[in-house]
């Protein structure tokens, strides 16, 4: 069974963010940009389910401009099996991303969508909750723990009550909370190995 991930870059969390200095926006000039960190979790977690044998194989996906190449290629040495860029120099907002990713979804039909939650830049928690709705598949918000097992996700999850739990009928989409697991350090052989896994870049138009 095969897992997409989906990756955003973004401002490095530790990064204090500057207004422009026309007010138009932050400035990103010469800032550093890494992988946004509920996106991390949910590669770790895709790569764990490989590790268990549930899952044969890790893509993972992002929407931006070229240097997501990076942010790809992180996502490769956590362990993701190969990468998919789609590239464009548009400002991309949740709506837009959850039609690319529907797209990609239906190109490459995997069993499970897995994205962070929200992106620490822009907060819009959105993107998982357009895709599934866009996709028509189940989803499962801010998981905590996922079990994958006989062609169904059990997803526990925490809401303002105490914790709920979710069964779904797979393909789904799951978004990812911050206890669901602690991403692993990359490592330099692992980096060294990314460098030789697949990355293919696409533009919005192919799709
Ligand atoms: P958001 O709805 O913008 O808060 O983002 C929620 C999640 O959607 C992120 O954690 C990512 O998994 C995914 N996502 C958002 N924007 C992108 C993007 N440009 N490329 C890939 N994934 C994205």
């Amino acid at each position: 069974m095969k897992v997409l991930v989906a990756v955003k870059r973004v401002v490095d969390y530790n990064v204090k963010v500057r207004v422009k200095s026309d007010g138009t926006g932050v400035d990103i000039a010469n800032v550093k940009m890494s992988m946004n960190p509920f996106d991390e979790i949910a590669v770790e977690e895709a790569v764990r389910l490989k590790e268990a044998g549930v899952v044969s194989e890790v893509v993972a996906v992002s929407c931006g401009i070229a240097q997501t190449q990076e942010t790809l290629r992180t996502a490769l040495a956590i362990g993701a099996d190969r990468a998919v860029l789609i590239e464009s120099s548009t400002e991309l907002q949740p709506l837009a991303v959850a039609k690319l990713l529907k797209a990609l979804v239906e190109k490459e039909q995997p069993s499970l969508v897995i994205l962070g939650k929200q992106a620490i830049d822009d907060d819009s928690n959105q993107t998982g909750q357009m895709l599934a709705a866009l996709a028509g598949l189940p989803q499962a918000t801010f998981a905590s723990k996922v079990v994958v097992a006989d062609g169904k996700a059990t997803v526990s999850r925490e809401v303002d009550g105490g914790a709920e739990t979710l069964s779904l009928k797979l393909p789904a989409v799951i978004t990812t909370d911050l206890r669901l697991n602690e991403p692993r350090y990359v490592t330099l052989p692992n980096i060294m190995k990314a460098k030789k896994k697949p990355l293919e870049t696409i533009k919005p138009e192919d799709l």
